[in-house]
């Protein structure tokens, strides 16, 4: 019991120090940022061409928003899944229809291919948190329609990692895209979820080994004050829909309403 109390605590303060060190770092990066700015031109971080307004260039801005834009007209709203031009969506599309996903609709910005696939990769990396609000500013426009339904007393969850590895890595993205969608919609961020285990790398796991695996892998702070709310749950990205779904269903299970997860890139057609 004892250990248990010290390991905690333990874990309390390295948080608490994670905490204060990423908002200095975010800080310091932030004034780097508007400094670099003002003095040098900003390199689009797809093509590499230099002295565009903004990270990206006019040419790759307008590739993403139009591939994000072909893939609305055929994304499952359940999963995000990209379907055929005249697929069945009721209750889901083929993928999805009749399976407990968790989560009841999913929102990406695009298939997590191409550029997107090297931007979610380079987010990974804290020296890129950057990206995340610039990102989720081009999610915002590509998914007005869908955005403008969510309510608006909704709350914004970012998938957490496990504290260890947040402490390892510097930096969790999902909360960095969490605030950034955040900001511009002008919802709370409220971290309600934590990750109770650690669990190995899911990328060479079958969909069902990684829902074995995320089972009860969250666990969920302040379960009152979520009763009846409808959550966005952020992550970089969606793949089978395990750990979202784990997620998701810690999130019901105190009280949530409705998720809904948003993403930045999902993966092409899996079984789920
Ligand atoms: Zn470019
Ligand atoms: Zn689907």
């Amino acid at each position: 019991m004892l250990s248990s109390h010290v390991g905690q605590s333990t874990r309390g303060r390295l948080s608490g120090l994670v905490a204060v060190r990423d908002t200095v770092a975010r800080l310091v990066c932030a004034a780097g940022r508007a400094a670099d700015g003002l003095v040098f031109p900003w390199s689009c971080p797809v093509c590499e061409t230099i002295g565009s307004n903004g990270p990206f260039c006019a040419v790759c801005r307008q590739e993403m928003l139009a591939q994000a834009a072909r893939a609305s007209l055929l994304a499952c709203p359940r999963c995000a899944h990209s379907t055929g031009p005249f697929a069945d969506l009721r209750g889901g599309c083929a993928a999805c229809r009749g399976q407990s996903l968790g989560f009841d609709a999913a929102l990406a910005f695009g298939s997590y291919d191409g550029a997107l696939r090297a931007l979610c990769l380079q987010l990974k990396h804290e020296e890129s948190a950057w990206l995340a609000p610039w990102l989720t500013d081009l999610l915002v426009e590509a998914k007005r329609d869908a955005i403008a339904q969510l309510p608006p007393d909704a709350w914004v969850v970012p998938i957490p990692l496990h504290w260890f590895r947040e402490w390892r890595r510097g930096y969790n993205q999902s909360e960095a895209l969490a605030r950034g969608l955040a900001r511009h919609l002008h919802l709370p961020v409220r971290k309600l979820l934590r990750r109770a285990q650690a669990t190995h790398r899911l990328a060479a796991m079958s969909p069902t080994e990684r829902r074995e695996v995320m089972r009860g892998a969250f666990r969920v702070r302040h379960r009152t004050r979520l009763i009846g709310r409808t959550v966005l749950l952020v992550d970089d990205v969606l793949t089978t829909g395990a750990t979202c779904g784990a997620a998701a269903r810690a999130l019901k299970q105190a009280g949530a309403a409705r998720v809904v997860a948003i993403v930045i890139g999902r993966t092409e057609r899996t079984t789920l």
